[in-house]
Order: C-alpha cells, then sequence, then structure tokens
C-alpha cells in the first residue's frame, strides 16, 4: 500500500514526502480514501498511529486548487497539540500552496489576525480563542467545507463542550465533519448524534495493535514508597521517560525532587505559563530534558515518538485517562511500555483499567522472568523514615512479596 494509490494529488504526495512517511498506516489506508469520498467519518481509538495525516492530508486535498480563503478548520483542546497539528500540516501543505494558521490562547490576539490576514486556508484553533477571534470577525467560517474535532473527550474532560456546539452552529449546513476521540463518552456521543449522526465509525489502533506496541505493567507500591521506588527504576532507564501524576502541585514537587536528585528532569503543568511549557515540551522534544513529569491536560501536545516508558505515579482516575496516558509511548509502530505504581487506596481504579486489558494486551505481555523491566530493587539501607518495609509486589493484589517483583499485567492475567 502507498500514499500514492490512496488517490491524494500530486502536491499532497510531495508532502507526504517532505515528512518522510513512505507508507500509510493503518488509520491512514483506512480513512483516507473515504474523507476524499466526502464521508463523514469517526475515528476511535489512541493517539499516536498516523491521525494527524489521516485527516490532514485528505483535507488539504480536497482543498488544494480551490479558491484561496479559510475552507478547513481543525478544533483541539490544547495549545501543544495545536501547534503540533499545525506543523504537521504546514509539511503536508508545503507543496500545495496552502496556508496553515493556529488560534490559540496566551498569545497576542494580533498575531494570529495579521496571519489570518495573509491567507489562511486551514485555521487549527483552541475552542475559546477562535470563539474571540470569530466575535471580533478576525475570521469567518462561512466557506468552510470541512471540520475536525480532534481529541473530542478530552474537550468534554476540559469543559469545552458548550464552545464546541457555539462553533459548530455556526458553520455552514454543507460541510464533511470528522470527529476523534481516544474513547466514547454520552456527552461526546450527543455531539455525534446532533452533528455527524451519518458517520461511518473507523477504530484506530485495532486491539491487535496496541497489543502488540505497548507492554502494560503495574506495580504495588505504597505511596510513600513511590519516590524511591522511581528513583530506582529511572536510575535503569536511559531511554525518554514520561512520569504522570494527577495534581499540578504533585507534579511540580516530584520534578523538582528529581531534578535535586541529578535526573535530566523537568515537569509541565497547566500553572506553567504558555511559554515555559512550550519551551519545557521542546527541551523534552530535543532530548535536553529526558525525564518529564506531567499532569494529564498537559501532557496531551506532547508528540515525541520515542518516549520508551510511560509510569503512572500516581494511578489515572478513569480508564480513558490510563489509555491516553499509555498512548504515549508505542507510537508509530514502535514498542513502548507502561508501568503503573498501585497504592492500596487506588486499587479499585487498577481494577478497571486491569479488567479492560483482559483480553487485550495482557496475552502479548512478557512471560518471562527478565523481559522488560523488573522492579529495581530498594536501595540498600535507604529507606527513609516512615516508609513502610514492604518494597514493590508482584502485582497489587499480590502480597506476600518482599522487598521486589516484576510486577506485570500478570495481577489481571
Ligand atoms: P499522530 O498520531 O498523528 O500524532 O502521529 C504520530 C507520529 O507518527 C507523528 O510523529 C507522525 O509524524 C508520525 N507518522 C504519521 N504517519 C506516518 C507514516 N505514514 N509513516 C511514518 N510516520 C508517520
Amino acid at each position: 500500500m502507498s500514499f500514492r494509490s490512496l488517490g491524494l494529488k500530486e502536491p499532497i504526495l510531495r508532502g507526504v514526502l517532505a515528512a518522510g512517511y513512505e507508507t500509510p498506516t493503518d488509520i491512514q489506508a483506512h480513512a483516507i480514501p473515504k474523507i476524499l469520498a466526502g464521508l463523514e467519518l469517526i475515528g476511535l481509538g489512541q493517539t499516536g498511529s498516523g491521525k494527524t495525516a489521516a485527516f490532514g492530508l485528505p483535507m488539504l486535498d480536497r482543498l488544494c486548487g480551490g479558491e484561496p480563503g479559510l475552507r478547513g478548520l481543525i478544533v483541539v483542546p490544547t495549545r501543544e497539540l495545536c501547534v503540533q497539528v499545525a506543523e504537521n500540516l504546514r509539511v503536508y501543505a508545503s507543496q500545495a500552496g496552502l496556508h496553515v494558521c493556529t488560534a490559540f490562547g496566551g498569545v497576542d490576539m494580533s498575531i494570529q489576525e495579521s496571519a489570518f490576514k495573509r491567507g489562511c486556508d486551514v485555521v487549527v484553533a483552541c475552542p475559546g480563542r477562535l470563539i474571540d477571534h470569530l466575535e471580533r470577525r478576525n475570521l469567518s467560517l462561512e466557506k468552510v467545507q470541512m471540520v475536525v474535532l480532534d481529541e473530542a473527550d478530552r474537550m468534554l474532560d476540559m469543559g469545552f463542550m458548550p464552545q464546541i456546539r457555539r462553533i459548530f452552529v455556526r458553520l455552514p449546513q454543507e460541510r464533511q465533519n470528522l470527529l476523534f476521540s481516544a474513547t466514547m463518552p454520552k456527552e461526546v456521543e450527543g455531539l455525534v448524534q446532533d452533528f455527524l449522526p451519518n458517520a461511518e465509525r473507523v477504530q484506530i489502533g485495532t486491539r491487535s495493535q496496541s497489543a502488540k506496541t505497548i507492554t502494560h505493567r503495574f506495580a504495588a507500591v505504597a505511596a510513600v514508597d513511590k519516590q524511591d521506588a522511581l528513583e530506582r527504576l529511572l536510575q535503569r532507564e536511559p531511554g525518554r521517560v514520561l512520569i504522570f501524576v494527577n495534581k499540578k502541585i504533585g507534579c511540580e514537587k516530584l520534578g523538582n525532587s528529581l531534578k535535586r536528585a541529578g535526573f535530566p528532569a523537568d515537569a509541565i503543568h497547566g500553572d506553567k505559563g504558555a511559554e515555559a511549557r512550550h519551551s519545557c515540551l521542546q527541551a523534552f522534544s530535543r532530548g535536553k530534558v529526558r525525564i518529564l513529569v506531567a499532569t494529564d491536560v498537559a501532557a496531551r501536545g506532547i508528540d515525541v515518538d520515542d518516549i520508551e516508558l510511560v509510569v503512572n505515579y500516581d494511578f489515572p482516575l478513569g480508564l480513558e485517562d490510563y489509555v491516553h496516558r499509555s498512548g504515549r509511548t508505542g507510537r508509530a509502530g514502535r514498542t513502548g511500555r507502561a508501568l503503573s505504581f498501585v497504592a492500596p487506596m487506588e486499587r479499585r481504579l487498577y481494577e478497571v483499567v486491569a479488567a479492560h486489558l483482559q483480553g487485550r494486551e495482557v496475552p502479548d505481555a512478557p512471560k518471562g522472568p527478565g523481559r522488560g523491566y523488573g522492579m529495581p530493587k530498594r536501595r540498600e539501607g535507604g529507606s527513609r523514615e516512615g516508609r513502610s518495609s514492604d518494597g514493590p509486589k508482584r502485582g497489587p493484589g499480590g502480597g506476600g512479596g518482599r522487598g521486589r517483583g516484576r510486577s506485570t499485567a500478570s495481577a489481571s492475567n
């Protein structure tokens, strides 16, 4: 299967070449011909499977050669994702004479407005800033032919549903809608019923695909022992590691502790200014910072392919977050690992995820000892005051394991 066989026009194929892609990913092979044919699609599943090109290439293809003006709209939940999607689209559009603009908060509106005036065929926008521009008449959606709603479930989590509806009612009746979401909560389903009732559903990254690329492991670690366990783990991890925590304050604290302990680490969360977040992401993607501690929302824009390990330092509060977090590794066909620390009070959350993984990734989890990563040994004599004497055990339910355990998805096997 080649990009040429999907029916893309020459200038767009040259953009694909500029991006360095040789063969389409599964979602691209499925979605591109359908979108080119004018169908509406709902892409369901994890990130990292090439969905930006899956919607970006056919969108640019359909706009290529038409009258200039704003005809493509892509709505995303975060500034980071906005920048990332626009960067990718600019490469794909580089040979087609199409202009891609961004609209996100935290920067001067006039800079974005000037860019719109210079020419804008596609805008990649966060909902709040897009509405601001629309209300000031800096932009008009009246010629929009194609709309993409990316990470719809994340928009919901971030409280953007009312804004999304406000944007949708301003769009022309005649248009092609595409929606991407890792999960389908009922509010997103409601949006689909209202705005894309006839859309075809496409699974992004099938079950077997994610099983092949991501290994899921779990370790029972008392809350008070997590930092020690993490530091021991990081000492043995040479690659890029993304660590998730649930709260901004915990994120900052953990990032600082790791830095103090001499790790090339930083923290990213919503209380950091837009510029600080941007430079932090750049340092991570360029490898200056190898270990990044993040909250769920702040991690959304991370588009780094070679994250080798995702650590859930705090267990995610829901299945959707688990799926999003682990989707940051094992991207674009690479293998990846997700390791979750499970404190006793997080066991219920773990059980929800374990039930979901049952019959999915679990069968592909490494079985023999010594494969994947074992939990590192506790530091000899290094236990801090007040720490429980139990080290990580074999699986969250594991009891009995002393000091170490290769905790694996076997807890749910
Ligand atoms: P996405 O899911 O769109 O965030 O893409 C994940 C990563 O895969 C990005 O770094 C893309 O540049 C890369 N990518 C997307 N499509 C392809 C492809 N067909 N071949 C190689 N890399 C790709």
